[in-house]
């Protein structure tokens, strides 16, 4: 059980109302958060707790990171100048019938550590494969995660589309991740749907009633780009949104990825159902796909959280520069510096992305009996010396450097800036190997086969 503390901070930011205390505190205990309020009361009340944090620092809720692929973690940095399509045809489906439970173990312990280097205690993950051998290969996501110690909601990105996958394989890698995230200390279940086009509509109906009829929700990627608008209308008459709609999947709680291409009654939809939003500014960019309308989302009442998205689309797995290009872009797109908020942006790494996986009575804010995942930010590095306003600090002015502590369901997992459950420089040798091993096998060793400009036609 771990023992109870007080973090302090010059700034601690709830998520919640009152918005901030000024020369704060939060005690931990158990797991949870039991007390919000003043240092100088805290510590008269408490005054045997060792005192984490410091007088300079800013204490924030743990970043919700609402969407990703630990799938990808060993491919950053390759397959650049393709838009979604041809990124998926030339590097994603190479790689995905060669994914082994190794790979998924060691590529989330090292995306896993940069996330938790950038103040990440949730993570929303899909890991895209195609199951092939006798092994299953997600449960490597759980057993990294649970190792980190950092939370998950694990999903197995399934589709039938491409030639060679069989359906019963599928099932049975969703069971198997299901049992792993049952075994697990800090990880959940939810059932991956890659994207409504890489599904005949016997897996999706499938799916669709694992989701439901199982209590376990579901993860999928929705309207990230025109094409699959395009595609998905011509062959069911329907917008993705409207055929997951008709065919009960918002029946369940559903986190959907990018829905950057809507209609107005695809947007209506969303928010008539409960169904979250992952917004993910860099991965967006990065693949040319568009620009989400956030402004019109949550004006509906749909609940957005901001997710990094995989190593593959965007090659670093840090949520502090997520957080700071959610703001630029909308302001950018809409040629208006009032288009968003550094608070609106904070709200959504924390809270917003709480909600929108179903999770905001539990994590996403500092209030007592919420679940004990903070962050400590360094006051006393350069790039927080001076705070005028520690949200904007935050969010224009932390990046993984800042980033002193973080504590997941009450246990230290970085401390000093590095995490502290596993050691990083084991884990980027061991990546080394896993990463050239799964390109050569995959057949993109030689990259000149990637450096097109466009992409294969
Ligand atoms: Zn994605």
């Amino acid at each position: 059980m771990s023992e109870a503390v007080l973090i302090r901070g010059r700034h601690v930011l709830t998520s919640a109302a009152p918005e901030s205390y000024t020369d704060g505190a939060v005690r931990l205990s158990e797991g949870r958060i039991t007390h919000v309020g003043a240092y100088r009361d805290l510590a008269a009340r408490f005054p045997g707790h060792p005192v984490h944090g410091g007088p300079n620092d800013i204490v924030t809720p743990g970043f919700v990171n609402a969407h990703g692929h630990f799938s990808e973690a060993l491919l950053a940095g390759m397959a650049e100048q393709y838009e979604l399509n041809a990124w998926i045809r030339a590097l994603i489906a190479p790689v995905a019938p060669h994914l082994r439970r190794e790979d998924a173990y060691v590529g989330t312990l090292l995306a896993g550590i940069q996330m938790l280097h950038s103040g990440v205690t949730l993570v929303n993950d899909m890991f895209v494969c195609d199951p092939v051998g006798p092994e299953p290969v997600t449960p490597g996501v759980v057993q990294a995660l649970d190792e980190l110690g950092l939370r998950g909601v694990v999903a197995f990105g399934a589709g039938d589309a491409r030639p060679g996958v069989e359906r019963a394989a599928l099932v049975r890698e969703h069971e198997e991740l299901e049992r792993a995230a049952a075994a697990s200390r800090l990880c959940r279940f939810r059932v991956g749907i890659t994207v409504v086009s890489a599904q005949s509509p016997e897996l999706f109906d499938q799916s669709v009633r694992m989701a439901v009829d199982g209590g376990h929700g579901a993860h999928l990627h929705l309207h990230e780009v025109r094409e699959e608008a395009v595609e998905v209308r011509a062959r069911h008459g329907s917008s993705a949104v409207e055929y997951c709609a008709d065919r009960g999947l918002f029946d369940a709680p559903v986190l959907a990825a990018h829905c950057v291409w809507n209609s107005r009654r695809d947007m209506v939809l969303l928010a008539e159902h409960g169904v979250g939003v992952a917004h993910n500014p860099v991965a967006n960019m990065v693949l040319g796909s568009g620009v989400c309308p956030l402004p019109e989302l949550r004006e509906l009442g749909v609940e957005v959280g901001i997710g990094v998205d995989g190593a593959a689309s965007n090659d670093r797995q840090d949520m502090t520069e997520a957080i700071k290009a959610t703001v630029l872009l909308q302001r950018v797109h809409h040629l208006r510096a009032s288009a968003m908020s550094a608070r609106d942006a904070f709200r959504m790494a924390t809270i917003g992305g709480a909600r929108a996986l179903g999770m905001g009575a539990e994590v996403g804010s500092l209030e007592p009996g919420k679940a004990a995942d903070v962050v400590v930010l360094d006051g006393d590095s350069p790039a927080l010396a001076n705070v005028h306003d520690p949200v904007q600090s935050v969010v224009y002015c932390a990046g993984p450097r800042e980033v002193k502590e973080v504590w997941v369901d009450g246990r230290q997992v970085v401390a000093g800036g590095e995490a502290v459950s596993v050691r990083p420089a084991d884990v980027v040798a061991r990546s080394r190997d896993a990463a050239a091993s799964l390109v050569r096998r995959s057949g993109l060793h030689d990259l000149s086969v990637l450096a097109g400009t466009g992409g294969p036609s």
